[in-house]
C-alpha cells in the first residue's frame, strides 16, 4: 500500500482548517489521529452490539463479552504476551503505572529503592513517589549521560545497590531517545529487581514483543497508536500480576462477596474491576489490525526518512537549538529558538496550520537537567509525509524570522 493510501484513511487530515489549508499534524507523541476503520468499529459496537459485558445473560451482551475477549486475544498476538490472562484492560498509561505502584505496595519496605528513569513521564514517576511516601521507600533517579541517554555506569552503580522497582521509559516523549529495554532488563533481573516499562511512546513506532524485553511490566494507552483515548494495557508477566493487590475494586472482580469478606477473581478480570471501556477496547483492537496490515518495515523506515528531514532542516538553522537528536532516536524531536519562547513560537506555528507540543512535556525533571523551562517538540505519525516536514520547517524559518526581526 502506498503511503498516500495510508494517510487517506484518516478523516481528519483531509479536513480544511478556518485558514483553508490542510492540517499540519505534528503533535503525534501527545496522541495520534485516529483511522476510519478505528471509527467504524466503536461506531458499529454502539449501533449494532451495545451491551454490558460478562453480566447478561442475553445474546447481545453474550457478543460484547466475545467482542472484548477477542481484542484482549489481538493484544495478546500484537505484543506476544505468552498468556492471554497477561493482557489487562485499563484507562490508559497512567492508570496501568499508578495500578502497579499501588499494586506492588505490600512487596515493599522501608528503606527499599525505586530506580526511575531521569527523562520519564511525570506518569512514570509521581506513582512512585507516592508508593515512597506510603512505605518509607526511597526513589531514586537514574542519571542521564552528556547526550542524554540513561547513564550506563550509573545504572550499574544503582543496580549493584539492589534495588526493589526499576522504571523505565522505552522512549523518551519529550526527545524520542530510545533504552536498549532488553539489555537493561537482563541486568536488572539478575540484581533482583522488577522492571516497569513505560511504552507509551514505543507501540507506534516499534515492534513490541514483551517476551523478548524480558521485561516484568510493560504499560501502554490505545490513543498513541491510532486507536481511542480511554483505554490502554498493563501487561505482566503471570506470576507477577497474581501478587499485585487490585487497585480498584468492586463488580467483575470478584469470586464471592458477603458481609463478612470477598474474594477476588482470576486474572485478568481481577484487575479489571467495574464495566469497562468496551467501546474503545473494540477500537483499540481496530487500531491493532490498522498497524498489523499497514505499518511495516517500509513505513517505519518512511517515518525514520521524516524525522532524519526534520533534524537536517532543523540543524541548517543557526537559531535553533536541538536537543540530543540522535540518528536512533524515534518519532519525535526536542528544540527551542534561541533566546525565544517555546509558547511563542507554538503560537506563531499555530497561525500557519501547524500543530506541534511547547511546554515541560510532564517531564519537568527532564527539563530540569536540561536547564530549559520548557521547549518545543514535533512528533510524527504514520501518516506524515515530506509535505508536512518541508511546511514545518518553511514555517519555522518564518517564525524565526518573526520573532528575531528588528522593531
Ligand atoms: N508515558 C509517556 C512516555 C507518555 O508520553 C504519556 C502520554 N503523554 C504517558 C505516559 C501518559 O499516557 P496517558 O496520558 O495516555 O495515560
Amino acid at each position: 500500500m502506498n503511503h498516500a493510501a495510508i494517510r487517506s484513511q484518516f478523516p481528519l487530515l483531509n479536513c480544511l482548517q478556518e485558514e483553508d489549508y490542510p492540517l499540519c499534524y505534528l503533535d503525534n507523541a501527545a496522541t495520534a489521529q485516529k483511522p476510519a476503520m478505528v471509527l467504524q468499529a466503536m461506531d458499529a459496537f454502539y449501533r449494532q452490539q451495545n451491551a454490558n459485558v460478562h453480566r447478561g445473560s442475553y445474546q447481545l451482551s453474550a457478543a460484547a463479552t466475545a467482542a472484548v475477549e477477542a481484542s484482549r486475544d489481538k493484544l495478546q498476538r500484537f505484543i506476544n504476551a505468552e498468556q492471554r490472562q497477561e493482557v489487562i484492560f485499563t484507562h490508559g498509561t497512567t492508570e496501568s503505572l499508578n495500578m502497579l505502584a499501588y499494586g506492588l505496595e505490600p512487596q515493599l519496605q522501608a528503606g527499599d529503592l525505586i530506580l526511575v528513569d531521569s527523562a520519564a513521564h511525570h506518569a512514570n514517576i509521581v506513582p512512585w513517589q507516592q508508593l515512597a511516601l506510603r512505605t518509607g521507600a526511597q526513589v531514586v533517579p537514574i542519571p542521564l549521560d552528556e547526550e542524554l541517554r540513561l547513564d550506563d555506569a550509573a545504572c550499574k552503580l544503582l543496580l549493584a545497590k539492589r534495588p526493589k522497582i526499576v522504571a523505565l521509559s522505552h522512549v523518551s516523549n519529550v526527545l524520542g531517545t530510545v533504552n536498549n529495554i532488553t539489555a537493561l532488563c537482563q541486568r536488572i533481573r539478575a540484581a533482583g529487581a522488577i522492571s516497569v516499562v513505560d511504552g507509551a511512546q514505543a507501540v507506534a513506532h516499534l515492534p513490541v514483543d514483551v517476551q523478548a524485553l524480558g521485561c516484568d511490566f510493560y504499560a501502554f494507552s490505545g490513543h498513541k497508536m491510532y486507536g481511542p483515548t480511554g483505554v490502554g494495557i498493563l501487561w505482566g508477566k503471570l506470576a507477577q500480576l497474581e501478587q499485585l493487590t487490585p487497585m480498584l475494586t468492586g463488580g467483575e472482580m470478584i469470586k464471592t462477596v458477603s458481609f463478612s469478606g470477598s474474594t477476588f477473581g482470576a486474572l485478568p478480570h481481577r484487575l479489571e474491576a467495574g464495566t469497562p471501556p468496551i467501546a474503545e477496547i473494540i477500537g483499540l483492537a481496530a487500531a491493532v489490525d490498522f498497524l498489523t496490515q499497514f505499518v511495516d518495515a517500509n513505513s517505519r523506515q518512511h517515518e525514520q526518512r521524516l524525522l532524519q528531514q526534520l533534524r537536517d532542516g532543523l540543524l541548517a538553522m543557526p537559531a535553533v537549538e536541538l536537543y540530543a537528536a540522535h540518528a536512533d532516536n524515534l518519532g519525535a524531536i526536542a528544540f527551542n529558538i534561541r533566546g525565544e519562547h517555546h509558547h511563542d513560537v507554538g503560537a506563531l506555528l499555530d497561525q500557519q496550520g501547524i500543530a506541534i507540543r511547547c511546554g515541560h512535556h510532564c517531564a519537568m525533571p527532564l527539563m530540569s537537567l536540561m536547564a530549559l523551562n520548557g521547549c518545543c517538540r514535533a512528533s510524527l505519525g504514520i501518516y506524515n509525509n515530506e509535505q508536512d516536514v518541508a511546511r514545518f520547517l518553511a514555517a519555522l524559518q518564518q517564525t524565526i524570522a518573526l520573532l528575531t526581526e528588528e522593531i
